[in-house]
């Protein structure tokens, strides 16, 4: 585990455009979506980065429209006074079901940082979960593929059936193989992208499949 401090690679200035206020950017042919992370990935997105540069991103997201004295003069660095503030946001919309600007006034901040703080907190959350459940998957496509020199009969197709995947395109997507099929969301296109991680459970089952115990396999 990198520490708390860990700066992202791209050291964040304090002022920026917030991603999800941004409009939808066209469609570019340049993209290259496996490529070093940028300073802030969407959830939607964090599970195309290899598990190893999953686990060098921080947390600990830049505070964006500051209202936080110590992050200014500190930038990149943990604020355990925000990230309270990102719980208080996440628990107050959460369990307490309060909207957007309830929680700006019970927490003596504008709409726009109680917007940033909440969106902060469920960044926070996912990649913390996506960092426990998911592994690189080439070394599990490797796996398969040494189990296809001694079995010439292991497709793909044939793994899936062994392994209990009802879709053997999905387990293609799944190794990395093919790209993830793509949806519209919000005028947003997402997937069309090689996977490079994968679900721990579903790495299991491939591996069972192969005849391999899961024990086996660092990370499972
Ligand atoms: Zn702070």
């Amino acid at each position: 585990m990198p520490s708390a401090t860990t700066a992202l690679p791209t050291a964040a200035p304090v002022e920026r455009p917030r991603p999800r206020s941004r409009p939808p950017s066209p469609p570019r042919s340049t993209a290259r979506p496996t490529e070093a992370p940028t300073e802030r990935q969407s959830p939607e997105q964090l599970h195309l980065l290899p598990a190893k540069v999953l686990n060098t991103l921080t947390v600990e997201a830049p505070a964006g429209a500051q209202a936080c004295g110590w992050c200014i003069e500190h930038p990149g660095q943990h604020c355990p006074s925000c990230a309270n503030r990102r719980r208080k946001a996440l628990r107050l919309s959460e369990e307490q079901g309060l909207s957007i600007e309830e929680i700006a006034a019970n927490m003596k901040v504008t709409v726009e940082r109680a917007e940033i703080l909440l969106e902060q907190a469920i960044d926070e959350r996912e990649t913390k979960a996506l960092r426990q459940s998911h592994i690189p998957n080439a070394p599990i496509r490797k796996l398969f593929e040494r189990a296809q020199l001694d079995d010439p009969d292991l497709t793909v197709a044939e793994l899936a059936r062994r392994g209990g995947f009802s879709c053997s395109t999905h387990l293609a997507r799944l190794l990395g193989y093919k790209p993830t099929s793509t949806t519209v969301k919000n005028g947003k296109t997402y997937g069309g992208q090689i996977l490079e991680s994968i679900e721990v459970n579903h790495a299991a089952k491939i591996v069972q499949a192969l005849g391999i115990a899961p024990t086996e396999v660092e990370g499972l």
